[in-house]
């Protein structure tokens, strides 16, 4: 295969991904990401719903080398703990005896992908530097530097657009003619929330059972927890933005502790930190985008990801 020279847009999971594998493949990569080197940054809370990694999952991390560090990391979970509103559990096993999906941080494997694709000579991560137009015929990329404000140009062999939902590349490809472009938001909303290891005795420990994913399931919202290695759960309030019962209505202490404590009675012990995890919190939206065609002249393409999309300006902003 003839050495192209390709740059990535965007460091997140299908990024650093896509990093990795073409440097595999003896490319030279150069990744553009708008926000901080998450390795050296802390990243912000209420954005790291863990990933529940499935076997295919683990496939696509095989043939790049990485997934036996990522069974590091992962806590397996051999089904569904659901959580009915009296309190009953009853479990759901996601397969036959010895099958499982995985809950693995996000950001650890965000981190470790980048690690892994930095290992190549040719491979080289700029952070703060944000898309902002492309030229499709070079092609070349607009490279806005967010610290200083300089603005350089980059041109490559291939473009892949990997800038998650609100995609600069993708936006410049709508601007051109005949490409059709869906933006279908939920009607729900979600937000971060968590359960800490207790600490008796002496040693921290896991308040549920670590080994299954659970759901508190209410009709029309839900409460999910999945584990972490830390002894925590990551969980995740699903909720219409508006109407009843909506985010919209929990906009006081007294009104997140009440609704909680009716829909979801034997969580509420767990979550010390509620009502601060609520309010500090952001509320994500949750989006689907389509786009076709995803790709121009064979030289730039746009990734169509779904993804949880938290609303603060930050992420809103292509
Ligand atoms: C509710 C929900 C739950 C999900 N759960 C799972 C799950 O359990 N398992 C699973 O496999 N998948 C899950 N998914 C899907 C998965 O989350 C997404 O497919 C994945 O996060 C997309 O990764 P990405 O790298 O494309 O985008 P992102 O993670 O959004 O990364 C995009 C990156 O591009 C950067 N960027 C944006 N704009 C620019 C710009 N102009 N210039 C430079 N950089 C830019 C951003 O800063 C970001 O780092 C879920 C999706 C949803 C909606």
């Amino acid at each position: 295969v003839k050495k192209k020279d390709i740059i990535i847009v965007g460091a997140g999971l299908v990024g650093s991904l896509l990093a990795l594998t073409l440097a595999r493949r003896g490319h030279k990569v150069r990744v553009f990401e708008r926000r901080p080197d998450m390795r050296k940054a802390k990243i912000s809370a209420g954005r790291s719903i863990n990933l529940a990694l499935s076997e295919r999952g683990l496939r696509a991390l095989e043939r790049v080398g990485v997934d036996a560090a990522v069974r590091e990391v992962a806590l397996p979970m051999k089904g569904r703990v659901m959580h009915d509103a009296s309190g009953e559990l009853s479990f759901q096993p996601y397969g036959k005896e010895g099958q499982v999906i995985n809950s693995v941080s996000r950001g650890a494997l965000n981190k470790l992908l980048m690690d892994r694709a930095c290992a190549h000579d040719d491979v080289e991560f700029t952070f703060h530097a944000r898309c902002t137009g492309i030229d499709f015929e070079q092609p070349a990329l607009e490279v806005e530097d967010l610290e200083s404000g300089a603005q350089t140009t980059h041109r490559a062999d291939l473009v892949f657009g990997a800038d998650g939902a609100f995609s600069a590349v993708r936006l410049a490809m709508q601007m051109r003619p005949r490409v059709s472009y869906r933006q279908d938001y939920l009607a729900h909303g979600y937000k971060e929330l968590t359960i800490p290891p207790t600490k008796e005795p002496g040693e921290a420990r896991f308040a549920l059972d670590p080994g299954a994913l659970h759901i508190w399931p209410r009709g029309g919202d839900m409460l999910i927890a999945l584990p972490n290695l830390d002894g925590s759960f990551t969980c995740t309030l699903f909720l219409p933005h508006a109407g009843s019962p909506s985010f919209g209505e929990l906009t006081s202490p007294a009104a997140v502790t009440r609704f909680f404590e009716e829909r979801f009675p034997d969580a509420v012990p767990l979550m010390p930190g509620l009502v601060q995890d609520f309010f500090d919190n952001p509320t994500g939206d949750l989006l689907t985008i389509r786009c076709s065609p995803w790709s121009v002249g064979g030289r730039v393409c746009a990734s169509l990801a779904t993804r949880p999309t938290p609303s603060c300006p930050s992420t809103a902003r292509a």
